[in-house]
């Protein structure tokens, strides 16, 4: 069981990253409200097909639409950062190897974001001219629709399902991007500390978390090693300490002794009815995750299918 001072802060921390997280969605949606705004005045306006002014117009708050996402993600990045930063020296305090000093966070928000970096490519991905609620996609769904007669309201739903997808997946990159540098502060300030040799793999311990992460939970990585998160994953880290009575005020439970600690309701809703009976039939918690390398995402956590377990 890990000392009190590092539960605090484990739940501070949790606190802390859910409030930067709805801020980045906040953020993420700013950023996209005037281009939805294009489409709400055009179809209010009755326009049926895309050309002309709207094309140039829905073109130009697309791009800028880009510009204020990446600006909005890097915002979140910074104070996923900072707060990666302050967590990791807190850690490292509970564990007696006295606070130091971090400075790290910037340096890694600066890698994290530079020319050609996974943000650039999975912005690239997310804004290309065919992207999810970009002008090809509203522009095709506007045309189909009334060439087919539906209604303008029909229409109307249709468009702004399509740019809400768009949104919703900008609101996934802000906050997995926010979390990446959270942890790689994390991982940073440890590298730097003697007495660090690496960092273990942390989950909330609730029916929220899933089967991927628990099976992952408790696990030992070098200070080396990225953290192979999924899309929107919460776990953090925290250091693995070569003088083992410092090592047990940080290291948590046991994962099958914290998952014994959930109600079967909320054991089953971790690991679906399928993977909840293959678990009572005994199958380890660590068989329901794997790690792959994502091409766009990098080490990327995955669940290992039932069928499979
Ligand atoms: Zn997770």
């Amino acid at each position: 069981m890990p000392s009190e001072q590092v539960l605090t802060e484990l739940a501070a921390d949790r606190a802390a990253v859910q409030a930067r997280e709805r801020a980045a969605r906040r953020r993420a949606r700013a950023a996209a409200s005037p281009y939805r705004r294009v489409w709400v005045a055009a179809l209010a306006a009755g326009q049926r097909t895309v050309s002309g002014t709207l094309a140039g117009e829905a073109a130009r708050e697309w791009a800028r639409s880009r510009r204020a996402s990446q600006a909005a993600i890097e915002t979140a990045m910074a104070q996923g950062a900072a707060r990666g930063e302050l967590s990791a020296l807190r850690l490292l305090e509970a564990a007696g190897l006295g606070r130091g000093e971090g400075q790290v966070g910037r340096e890694v928000v600066a890698e994290l974001t530079a020319e050609g970096s996974r943000l650039s490519r999975l912005l690239d991905r997310r804004f290309a001219d065919s992207g999810v609620g970009g002008p090809e996609q509203v522009g095709r769904l506007l045309e189909s629709g009334f060439a087919d007669g539906l209604s303008p309201q029909e229409v109307t739903r249709q468009v702004l399902r399509e740019v809400d997808a768009g949104v919703r997946s900008t609101e996934r990159i802000a906050r997995t991007e926010m979390m990446r540098a959270h942890r790689e502060t994390n991982r940073s300030v440890f590298q730097e500390r003697d007495g660090v040799t690496g960092w273990r793999w942390v989950v909330d311990e609730s029916a929220r978390t899933c089967a991927v992460c628990w099976g992952l939970y408790g696990e030992v990585y070098p200070t080396s090693a990225e953290f192979p998160a999924h899309p929107n994953c919460r776990c953090r880290m925290v250091p693995v300490l070569d003088d083992p009575e410092a090592d047990r005020l940080v290291a948590p439970d046991d994962k099958n002794t914290a998952f014994a600690r959930l109600s079967p309701e909320e054991q089953r809703q971790v690991l679906g009815p399928g993977g909840y009976d293959k678990w009572q039939a005994g199958t380890g918690l660590d068989e329901f995750a794997t790690v792959t390398r994502d091409p766009v995402w990098g080490p990327t956590a995955v669940r290992v299918p039932n069928s499979r377990l």
